[in-house]
């Protein structure tokens, strides 16, 4: 029914690359705030949001290891880009009227409260959106991995996958005009046909602790809220 919502505990995984909007790198003003308005627009409805920013928009660990750079060294760097996008929605979504707490894996006590499971889900009890930031605070690992690690600490019953598409298609639809959405996969789907939903070891975990996946464009405006509305396009991986 419309209006009504689908889940009342969600985690929302945004992208460094969905902040950057169309800016070359880092943030754009617009794009964090028109995300924003889509997570103000769930909590309205009552549903408990949790968001995992990622950090790619910034800085990311694999790339620099690629031209030279000790990789863990590289990953710190990523995990911090994480915090400043994660600084960047709590001003965002503070300057909406939406009480936030950012919570980093990398301890960071002026910035930030550090990541505490139980204070966590107090504050999502108290319908504060929660901002995991840093990751999982270990290198070698992807915020993907963190999105799927902090949806089963928090007992989220859905992991909604931002994308620059709106869902999962059979080809790439920007070159296959035939390319067609799927409506529904299942983890094995994902993982043996390496779909590229997320990386194995996130969809490993979502699947471990029957978490869906809900693979959506947060490019368009109001497309999470719909989603959570029993609305909108989507591909649910379960
Ligand atoms: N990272 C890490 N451990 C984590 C999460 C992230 O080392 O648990 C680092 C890694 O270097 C990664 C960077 O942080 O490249 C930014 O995260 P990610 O690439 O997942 O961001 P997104 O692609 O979602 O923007």
């Amino acid at each position: 029914m419309a209006g009504c919502p689908v889940y009342t505990r969600v985690l929302l995984k945004i992208s460094g690359e969905s902040l950057m909007g169309d800016e070359p790198y880092g943030l754009s003003a617009d794009a964090v705030s028109r995300i924003a308005h889509d997570v103000k627009a769930a909590h309205d409805l009552g549903v408990q949001v949790c968001l995992v920013v990622g950090g790619g928009n910034i800085f990311r660990g694999m790339a620099a290891a690629a031209g030279g750079m000790e990789r863990a060294t590289a990953d710190y760097m990523g995990m911090l880009a994480t915090v400043m996008n994660a600084l960047a929605m709590q001003n965002a979504l503070e300057d909406l009227g939406v009480a936030t707490r950012v919570q980093s894996a990398i301890p960071m006590d002026t910035v930030s409260e550090p990541y505490i499971r139980r204070r966590a889900l107090r504050h999502m009890e108290k319908n504060r959106v929660v901002i995991f930031a840093a990751g999982t605070g270990n290198p070698f690992f992807t915020t993907d991995s963190a999105a799927a690690l902090r949806a089963s600490e928090m007992g989220c019953q859905a992991l909604f996958k931002g994308t620059k598409v709106d869902g999962v298609y059979s080809a790439d639809p920007a070159r296959e005009a035939h390319a067609v959405r799927y409506r529904r996969l299942t983890f094995m789907d994902v993982l043996t046909q390496d779909l590229g939903v997320m990386d194995h070891s996130a969809i490993s975990l979502a699947r471990e602790n029957h978490i869906p996946i809900i693979v959506f464009s947060i490019a368009r405006a109001g497309g999470f809220p719909d989603i959570l509305q029993g609305d909108g396009y989507y591909t649910i991986v379960d």
